[in-house]
């Protein structure tokens, strides 16, 4: 939240708020000093609203403390500082201004003496204390990294690095108990390492406002009154913006809005009419044993590697595994036709030697004791789960990518969930060369085509 000490126009249009906080002189005195500009977030709807109510408290002179306020430039009006707007924005910058600040509406029950600035405390969640239901927040202790809760317990919003979160406090794993802000500081934890598997494509997200148990939201489009956090990719053929991220504040965002699951393209990051990696879904049958899903791994695995390629590997966080086979960029790139064509004839092979073990057919009935190889996440609109990517499950497992070596009898995915993942990730360091496994598919393929021949 910040105190409008003024705005910015552009002929009869709002350009920005001019934002002010309440921090302590040097005495200890409260004073009201600039904070930087809030330049986004205006919709026709909000300007309306907002432009009378601005012009109501327009005043003479700057309400920023001496040495506190921005120089008064032409298009510059100044406010009496008593309207207070809640904003969203990506962080501090080193001069304590916002960062990337979009309106999100007035507080209208809030006295704009009680703003205080809100320190971001490194790497953890901070509480913002709003009891619930309390029209007049009393005091609000910002600056302790301390979770604090309101009088009937629960939390008002919590601050993750600069993202609001609403209800952080809603169980989204009611079994376990796992919060939307347990989901927050998942992602904060390990959104720099998934972000190169994600960056640069579009991105459906599977939302559960109401967390494990309630409805499901499969979502690939933006929707209006999405974060700016969350960033919009148009496609060619489509001609609603897809869903892409591409910040780990990013991925806060998206927990604010329970969307615990991420599922990106496989292209080329900018670029989805190009593979970027190939994903191998293997798919148990019910009755199939873990064990087995280990060694069709470790088969196509071995059929890969033969052919150049190299892969690796990460548990689903649910029944089956992904082997994931990242693409080098060349002049002339295979289309999603042609990739999907080769994944299909690779698992085709498979299923063919063993029969008893592996199906191509995702129908039930073909599937008992077998495995399906589901080469089908190999298309231009088609998703696989991202590594690190939460489960929308109980167990609050995660996509957990892992090595080669411990994908043996004993590997068990329930280890990985999104309270044990971060430290293992950290500990383990998996894929660390995934950089350096891209291989240029193309020539792969002709060389594959030959040999068939
Ligand atoms: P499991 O190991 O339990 O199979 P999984 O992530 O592989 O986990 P699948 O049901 O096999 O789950 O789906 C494979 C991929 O297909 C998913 O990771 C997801 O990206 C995509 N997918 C699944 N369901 C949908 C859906 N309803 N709409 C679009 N894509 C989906
Ligand atoms: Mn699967």
């Amino acid at each position: 939240e910040v105190i409008i000490g003024g705005w910015t126009s552009e002929g009869t249009r709002l350009r920005s708020l001019l934002g002010g906080v309440h921090r302590p002189d040097e005495a200890g005195k409260s004073r009201l000093v600039y904070v930087g500009r809030v330049g986004t977030g205006f919709s026709a709807g909000k300007m309306a609203m907002l432009m009378p109510k601005l012009k109501s408290v327009e005043s003479k002179t700057s309400p920023f403390a001496a040495g506190a306020s921005p120089p008064k430039e032409s298009n510059m009006h100044w406010a009496t500082p008593d309207l207070v707007a809640e904003i969203e924005f990506a962080g501090w910058t080193g001069d304590k201004n916002v960062r990337q600040a979009a309106f999100k509406g007035l507080r209208e029950d809030k006295p704009a003496d009680e703003v205080q600035a809100e320190t971001p405390a490194k790497a953890t969640a901070l509480a913002a204390v709003v009891p619930s239901g309390a029209r007049r927040a009393k005091s609000r202790d910002l600056s302790s990294a301390a979770t604090k809760r309101g009088p009937s317990g629960s939390l008002g919003t919590t601050v993750v690095m600069g993202v609001i979160l609403s209800k952080p406090d809603k169980k989204l794993w009611p079994e376990e108990g796992f919060t939307k802000l347990d989901l927050a500081q998942y992602y904060e934890a390990v959104g720099p390492w998934m972000l190169d598997h994600i960056r640069g494509r579009p991105l459906s997200i599977v939302r559960l406002p109401d967390g494990v148990g309630g409805e499901t939201f499969f979502q690939r489009h933006a929707m209006p009154g999405m974060s700016h956090l969350i960033d919009q990719r148009p496609v060619e053929g489509d001609k609603k913006p897809y869903i892409e991220i591409d910040r780990v504040e990013g991925l806060i965002a998206a927990a604010q809005i329970a969307a615990i699951e991420l599922h990106p393209w496989n292209c080329v990051p900018g670029n989805p009419e190009v593979p970027g990696r190939l994903v191998f879904d293997l798919d148990p049958a019910p009755d199939v044993a873990f064990k087995e899903v280990v060694a069709g791994a470790l088969e196509l695995k071995k059929r890969l590697e033969a052919l150049g390629l190299v892969t690796f590997c990460k548990t689903t966080g649910g029944k089956g595994l992904h082997v994931v086979v990242p693409l080098k960029a060349e002049k002339n790139p295979p289309d999603w036709d042609t990739a999907k064509m080769f994944c299909k004839e690779i698992c085709r092979r498979l299923a063919d030697d063993q029969p008893k073990q592996y199906v191509l057919n995702m129908a039930k009935k073909d599937r008992t004791g077998r495995i399906f190889l589901d080469y089908l996440r190999n298309d231009r609109t088609a998703t696989a789960v991202a590594p690190l990517s939460a489960r929308a499950r109980p167990g609050a497992l995660v996509s957990m990518p892992i090595e080669w070596s411990q994908v043996k009898a004993g590997l068990d995915p329930k280890r990985y969930d999104i309270k044990t993942a971060p430290a293992i990730l950290a500990k383990a360091k998996p894929w660390a060369d995934y950089d350096k496994g891209p291989r240029p598919l193309r020539a792969i393929i002709e060389k594959f085509v030959k040999a068939k021949k």
